[in-house]
């Protein structure tokens, strides 16, 4: 066993970490963390932290369920891999796009991959392929929005909104157009929430128009957008943008890569604001991140066209259905219903904790809390009235991050709004633990900006 700070000498040495400031990672050495339980984790000097974050939006079983190691092992000696290539295929995948598709009915098939980057890789050559055997392979622009996260593969990295990607890697894949996000407390101040909403959707009727609609192939959109800032659209934004893409005939993809399995209260994203995706990419917890896969559900629509007399669709990855991470996929839907974790966000949890975080409001440097199911975040603001923003320099939302990880809590800082999304099985007492944490952080984080 090495010592915390060997582990650090070695990780800044030879890991390079995805999404990292390394300037500021090379002060400070990396926070080691080494085992996990239900709702905590704990690093290698022992401190226990409670993971606001549920890893990266996705151990929404909790920590050490032994149901889904048992699954694991138990596949890995039976079949630890086949492919499904030649014309073959395996019980696991097979059983698990069955339930898939009983979980969401609108949906006939489940191509898998490996992560979410590579379900919404695969979902732009899904959209590219259906309409080119429509004949209409003119229709190639994908519309997504500014500030969604679709992944880091170049598919992925090109649909998504971040100005930052962009401006550090060029050009992406062109074809793809990015319209405003449904972002009210940060740019709709002027009118109400519903206004706001009908006023970005339609942003969509007049890119279409802009571009010709004999041009535009797809709208994407993750139905909360969450590494952007859990952006909660207003409720009048998801059935505009479903009337507009009915009304052109273009496909509608709703990433649920995070909002899938259970976040909102409701099994998927599309279901909780009542939109008819005609592909929806998936990953994160349909493992609970146990085990990486993704995949993407096919509509009807789509499935038809593409499985026709088309022939091959010339796709496909070495793990495209992992037996192994289809068998956790299965343990952890298995426990997602016994223990009824879905309507106890909708009905129990969900609630308790939106209740106690809209407390975190008399905080004098919060802005807003917004939040929905188990999905939330605190905005910091220099001014509450004006809504004035810190001064970037200042990285308030990382001193509070750091504070936070001080005082045995994990939040992740987005700019200054700090966001968290914890596991499903978190207890009301944990609630409780979360939000008296948070107020202790930004009376500290109040403290260092005045001092
Ligand atoms: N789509 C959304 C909405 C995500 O939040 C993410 C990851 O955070 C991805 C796609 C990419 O998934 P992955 O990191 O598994 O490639």
């Amino acid at each position: 066993e090495r010592t915390r700070e060997e582990w650090q000498h070695l990780d800044r040495q030879h890991h390079l970490h995805p999404f990292t400031d390394f300037k500021e990672l090379a002060g400070k050495g990396s926070r080691i963390i080494s085992r996990a339980e239900g709702a905590y984790v704990w690093d290698v000097d022992g401190h226990q932290i409670l993971d606001g974050m549920a890893g990266l939006w996705c151990v929404n079983v909790g920590y050490g369920r032994k149901e889904i190691a048992d699954a694991v092992y138990t596949q890995m000696q039976q079949l630890p891999y086949y492919n499904n290539f030649f014309q073959t295929a395996h019980p696991p995948a097979i059983e698990l796009a069955r339930q898939l598709t009983e979980l969401a009915p609108r949906f006939k098939q489940v191509f898998f991959t490996g992560s979410g980057s590579e379900a919404n890789d695969t979902v732009l050559r899904m959209i590219w392929r259906y309409w080119q055997l429509q004949d209409q392979p003119q229709r190639r622009v994908v519309i997504s929005r500014k500030n969604a996260y679709h992944g880091s593969t170049l598919g992925g990295a090109s649909l998504g909104g971040f100005g930052v990607v962009h401006e550090q890697m060029g050009t992406l894949i062109p074809d793809i157009v990015h319209i405003n996000q449904p972002y009210w407390y940060g740019e709709g101040q002027d009118m109400s929430p519903e206004e706001f909403g009908l006023l970005r959707a339609r942003e969509l009727r007049d890119t279409i128009e802009e571009i010709g609609a004999d041009k535009v192939a797809a709208f994407i959109g993750e139905p909360i957008q969450g590494a952007g800032g859990v952006i909660i659209p207003p409720a009048t934004y998801w059935p505009e943008i479903q009337k507009i893409c009915d009304e052109y005939g273009i496909l509608l993809v709703t990433d649920e890569v995070i909002c899938g399995f259970g976040r909102t209260g409701e099994w998927f994203g599309a279901d909780y604001f009542g939109v008819k995706p005609d592909l929806m990419p998936v990953a994160k917890g349909i493992t609970s991140g146990y085990i990486p896969l993704g995949g993407v559900m096919v509509s009807e629509r789509v499935s038809d066209v593409l499985m026709g007399d088309a022939g091959e669709f010339y796709h496909g990855f070495t793990y495209s259905g992992h037996p192994v991470a289809c068998a956790a996929a299965l343990a952890n839907l298995a426990i997602l219903r016994q223990e009824h974790l879905v309507t106890r966000i909708r009905d129990d949890i969900g609630p308790y904790l939106q209740q106690q975080l809209r407390t975190l409001q008399a905080h004098p440097l919060v802005g807003e809390v917004r939040g929905l199911g188990l999905f939330g975040a605190i905005e910091l603001v220099a001014d509450k009235a004006s809504h004035r923003r810190f001064d970037s320099k200042q990285g308030v939302g990382m001193r509070c991050r750091e504070h936070c990880f001080q005082n045995g809590l994990i939040m992740r800082a987005v700019s200054d709004t700090m966001i968290i999304a914890p596991p499903f099985i978190l207890s009301h007492a944990q609630v409780d633990e979360l939000v008296s944490k948070a107020w202790k952080c930004l009376d500290l984080t109040a403290r260092s900006i005045a001092g």
